[in-house]
C-alpha cells in the first residue's frame, strides 16, 4: 500500500540544507491515473518513490488507477432515504389512508371531549 513510511526521507539533515545538496529538480516521472469518470489525473513521483495503486480523482474524488482499460468503479453509495420512503416501503396507500382516517377520528374524538383545543 502507499505510505507505510510515512517519515521516508526525513533524516538528520533533511530540510534546507538536504535540499539544496538534492537541488530542487530531483528526477520525478508522472504516473498517470483513471477513474471511472474518464479522467485522467498524472501526480508526479520522485523516481525511487513507491508509485501508490490507487489515486483519488481530484475531479471527482472517484478512486483512480493506472489502468485506463479498467478504473475502479465507483463505490457503491446507498441512498439517502427518508423516514417518510422507509414508512412507504412498509405500508401501501390504503394502510395509511386507514391509519390516516383512524387518527383523524381519534383527534375528533378527543376535540369532541375537550381533550384538546386544536
Ligand atoms: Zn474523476
Amino acid at each position: 500500500m502507499a505510505g507505510g513510511n510515512a517519515i521516508r526521507g526525513s533524516r538528520v539533515g533533511a530540510g534546507p540544507m538536504g535540499e539544496a545538496e538534492r537541488g530542487d529538480s530531483a528526477p520525478r516521472h508522472r504516473v498517470s491515473y483513471f477513474c471511472a469518470g474518464g479522467h485522467e489525473t498524472r501526480p508526479a513521483f520522485a523516481l525511487d518513490a513507491q508509485i501508490p495503486e490507487s489515486w483519488d480523482c481530484p475531479r471527482c474524488g472517484l478512486p483512480s488507477n493506472t489502468d485506463s482499460e479498467n478504473p475502479p468503479p465507483p463505490p457503491k453509495i446507498v441512498p439517502y432515504k427518508t423516514h417518510l420512503a422507509y414508512v412507504k416501503e412498509r405500508r401501501s396507500d390504503a394502510e395509511a389512508a386507514a391509519i390516516l382516517d383512524e387518527a383523524i377520528l381519534a383527534l375528533r374524538a378527543r376535540r369532541a371531549a375537550g381533550e384538546i383545543i386544536y
